[in-house]
């Protein structure tokens, strides 16, 4: 076993250098792919940018050398297809892809190919592979021996808890029946623990080896501001530490991506802007200098990033929050492939919490669908306001348990805590008080103005002055209750209407706090809030 062991890792390497150009094998590579040749499935969680194409592109080559004929590649998305196609033709391997974009013709001319054996790997979309006539094809081959291998890209597609749940993926399970014996490789850069398992259950790999990579980026270092001055933080970020380099910076809105482009480019950085509402032309353009030039600042809806493999960006900053840890995970992951030091900055407010919430309960998915895009946005809030180390929660989101890691903001500057839950009750028993008197809800700035004692026109024309909890917060301040807001909303101990002018309900999850069972931690802001004025020192 060993001999043959090393054998299959001799013929790996050879190709590895020969096509691929590399001199080794990284991280798991060479485990999984001598796994693999030898005729064993394998489910593989690599984080983005671990090199999980070679796993099965290696193989590929090794076992179609040994007489067992073409690997078929299940992949969801066109552009990456055409990516990798192109790459592996370059380096003179017989690749092609089936998919939508290609004509009838041209699709007859690759399946022609495929059934002649012309081809080392073939890519295809999920819903293609299952079509009974491609099918028919797989079986003619399979008959023959001549179906290598089957890989199965963005493997978390398969599960309803991956943020990219895909329903044709579920048919996929039919491989493992129809073509017992040829070895499967799963590959996927999402790997909680519920995904996991639904992967295996659904793709049938009880008994696939399982190889799981660290998450871990200790070249990032990660820092979540609290929001006050988003453009003005996010310069003093950029020139007090990455002048000069390059970084991406995502906004959520093309408006937003726009305007902070613009500003960037006055205050003398070389910003460019991307997002999907750009001509093809335009974006191909700012894709090609950022990629080439040194120092570009690509200001960016997510549209960008997928499949850019640039490996000296030096940092990521989010002005707005990210959907969940999934998204918030891959997109910092742009940052330092190369390993040498990065940052993955953040400022986070009130209003991403608000924002984020109603895009969920607005959207027209079903409520199952809704009911996990709420709990993974919770998760990521709880990275969020955390104050403990933030890689220690990232990771273990992952299923991955590790230490303090001392190169986060919380790890570097331990944040000093104060105790809100006091704060936290007086803002729950006045929405209620408020609701029993008038029965009428009403928002934060207007809750926070009677807590803390302040006879605004408001306050007086619904005789609000004269409530119990009327004052009885004036020691805290507004910035402190905003950040009891926020917790208390991020927790869904408290809900926000967006649809009725952002007022602020009570849910049962407020019945904890308000009974004084649950304890509310936060932060310690530094400094003055930033005014509004965008004076800038130099
Ligand atoms: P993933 O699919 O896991 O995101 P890729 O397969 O796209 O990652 O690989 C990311 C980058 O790392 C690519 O540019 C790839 O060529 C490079 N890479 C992968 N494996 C190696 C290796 N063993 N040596 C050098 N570069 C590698
Ligand atoms: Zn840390």
């Amino acid at each position: 076993r060993r001999s043959g062991t090393i054998h299959r890792l001799a013929n790996a390497l050879a190709f590895l250098k020969n096509v691929f150009g590399y001199a080794a094998f990284r991280g798991q590579q060479a485990e999984v792919v001598d796994h693999v040749i030898a005729g064993g499935d394998a489910l593989v969680l690599m984080p983005t940018g671990g090199g999980k194409s070679l796993c099965y592109q290696v193989p590929a080559l090794a076992r179609q050398q040994a007489g067992h004929g073409t690997a078929i590649v299940v992949s969801p998305l066109i552009a990456l297809m055409h990516d990798q196609v192109g790459a592996l033709l370059e380096a003179g391997v017989q690749a092609a892809f089936l998919n939508s974009s290609l004509s009838m013709e041209e699709a007859n001319a690759v399946e022609r190919r495929l059934a002649r054996g012309e081809l080392t790997l073939l890519y295809a979309a999920p819903e293609r592979v299952t079509t009974p006539r491609f099918l028919s094809l797989l079986d003619n081959l399979h008959r023959e021996g001549r179906l290598s291998l089957f890989a199965i890209d963005e493997a978390h597609c398969v599960s309803q808890w991956g943020h990219d749940f895909r329903p044709e993926y579920r048919a996929l399970a039919l491989l493992h029946t129809r073509y017992a014996g040829v070895p499967r490789i799963a590959l996927t850069a999402t790997a909680d623990g519920v995904t996991r398992e639904d992967i295996v259950a659904h793709l049938q790999l009880e008994r696939a080896r399982q190889f799981v990579s660290s998450f871990d980026r200790p070249n990032i270092r990660y820092t979540i501001a609290e929001k006050k001055d988003p453009t003005l933080q996010l310069l003093r970020f950029i020139e007090g530490e990455h002048q000069g380099e390059s970084g991406i910076v995502y906004c959520q809105s093309r408006k937003r991506v726009e305007e902070i482009a613009a500003i960037l480019c006055r205050e003398g950085l070389d910003a460019l802007p991307y997002h999907a509402g750009l001509d093809a032309e335009v974006r191909q353009r700012h894709q090609d200098r950022f990629l080439r030039e040194d120092g570009v600042v690509m200001t960016a809806t997510i549209a960008f990033g997928m499949g850019i493999d640039k490996p000296d960006v030096r940092f990521v900053a989010h002005l707005d929050l990210p959907k969940n840890i999934e998204g918030y995970y891959q997109e910092t992951g742009r940052a330092g492939r190369d390993g040498l030091p990065s940052d993955a900055w953040m400022a986070y407010g009130l209003q991403d919490v608000v924002n984020q919430r109603r895009m969920i309960d607005e959207s027209p998915a079903a409520e199952e669908f809704k009911q996990v895009q709420r709990g993974k946005l919770d998760a990521l809030l709880a990275l969020a306001e955390a104050t403990d180390c933030r890689r220690v929660r990232l990771l273990a989101y992952f299923g991955e348990a590790s230490g303090p890691c001392g190169n986060c903001d919380n790890c570097l500057h331990p944040p000093a805590v104060w105790d809100g839950t006091e704060a936290a009750r007086m803002l729950l028993s006045t929405i209620y008080r408020v609701k029993q008197a008038s029965d009428l809800n009403f928002g934060a700035g207007h809750v926070m103005d009677i807590l803390r004692g302040k006879e605004t026109e408001k306050v007086l024309q619904f005789a609000h002055q004269r409530l119990s909890t009327f004052g009885i917060g004036a020691q805290f301040s507004e910035q402190q209750l905003r950040g009891v807001l926020r917790q208390l909303i991020a927790t869904g101990a408290l809900a926000v209407d967006a649809s009725a002018f952002n007022t602020l309900h009570l849910t049962t999850g407020s019945r904890a706090v308000l009974k004084g069972e649950q304890q509310v931690l936060l932060r310690e802001s530094v400094g003055q809030p930033a005014g509004r004025t965008k004076t800038r020192q130099r």
